[in-house]
């Protein structure tokens, strides 16, 4: 889930820096969260519609003990699911339920959930069966500027540095980034302080920038649009469309500095990392 809109009027940035256990014990959220995204992305084919897939998201965070994020999220109405899960010219926030996926679409699935009291936050986008090369393309460049960002969190000193790199990219590929919405800090609650823009404005850079620090943590999620930045909420109050219509793309990382550099808490397990569930780790 988004914070938005956009950067705000703030005096100051307060950024919670984490302790190397406190890392740890988000990477086991973020590896639920992970587990979930395989749980969906198994299930992604023409003809399952989005609830299906956010009830079978739902029944993997029970599974392993961990609580939904987004469910009850206040809003005009609170948000109904666990998964914002957004089709198309859907940008985030869609709501799950009896659409089917069809051939040629693309599914935006975005989630996380609280583990022990800590949170992780991830998305992704899906092609469903064959997309037009122009829509891969957009999934290509909108997973590429987020492995950008977190490649350059390695070097750079500061987010702005990071955030109008992710702009230029997006812009050399003619696609658009959506400045809407934004990332966010992430630690006991899914939305903390600093706002993680995806791109960088002269305001940002001098009332709102942050050092990139070890014990950050933030969630870096560019939302990349084919034609107009420009988006609109629909009726339900949640889903932020385009408004021309044309295809947007969403991926998520939850990623944490550490004194190694940038770690992604919501990545694949490593050799020795082990995701099981919570009935079956008690009767072992
Ligand atoms: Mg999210
Ligand atoms: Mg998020």
């Amino acid at each position: 889930m988004v914070f938005g809109p956009g950067p705000v009027e703030v005096d100051i940035v307060v950024v919670n820096l984490r302790s190397p256990r406190e890392i740890a014990l988000m990477r086991r959220a973020g590896l639920v969260v992970w587990g979930a995204h395989q749980v969906a992305r198994e299930m992604v084919r023409p003809g399952v519609t989005t609830g299906e897939i956010d009830a079978a998201v739902e029944a993997f965070f029970l599974r392993h003990g961990a609580i939904p994020l987004f469910k009850g999220v206040p809003g005009k109405v609170p948000f109904p699911a666990v998964c914002c899960i957004s089709v198309n010219d859907e940008v985030v926030h869609g709501i799950p339920g009896p659409r089917p996926l069809r051939p040629g679409d693309i599914v935006s699935i975005d989630t996380g959930c609280s583990l022990g009291g800590w949170c992780g936050d991830s998305a992704v986008t899906h092609p469903v069966g064959e997309v037009d090369s122009d829509v891969q393309r957009l999934l290509d460049c909108t997973a590429g500027v987020l492995a950008l960002a977190i490649e350059l969190m390695a070097s750079r000193n500061r987010w702005s540095d990071v955030a109008s790199e992710m702009a230029k990219y997006v812009r050399d590929h003619g696609f658009s980034v959506v400045e809407n919405f934004v990332g966010h800090g992430i630690g006991r609650n899914m939305h903390e302080d600093p706002q993680v823009p995806n791109f960088c404005t002269p305001a940002f850079r001098k009332n709102h920038d942050f050092e990139l620090e070890p014990g950050l943590v933030v969630a870096v999620e560019p939302m990349v649009n084919m034609g107009s930045k420009k988006v609109r909420v629909l009726a339900d109050h949640w889903t932020q469309s385009t408004v021309d219509g044309r295809f947007s793309a969403h991926f998520e990382h939850t990623i944490a500095i550490t004194e190694g550099g940038p770690v992604v808490l919501t990545s694949p397990p490593s050799p020795g990392e082990r995701l099981e569930p919570v009935d079956s780790a008690e009767s072992t």
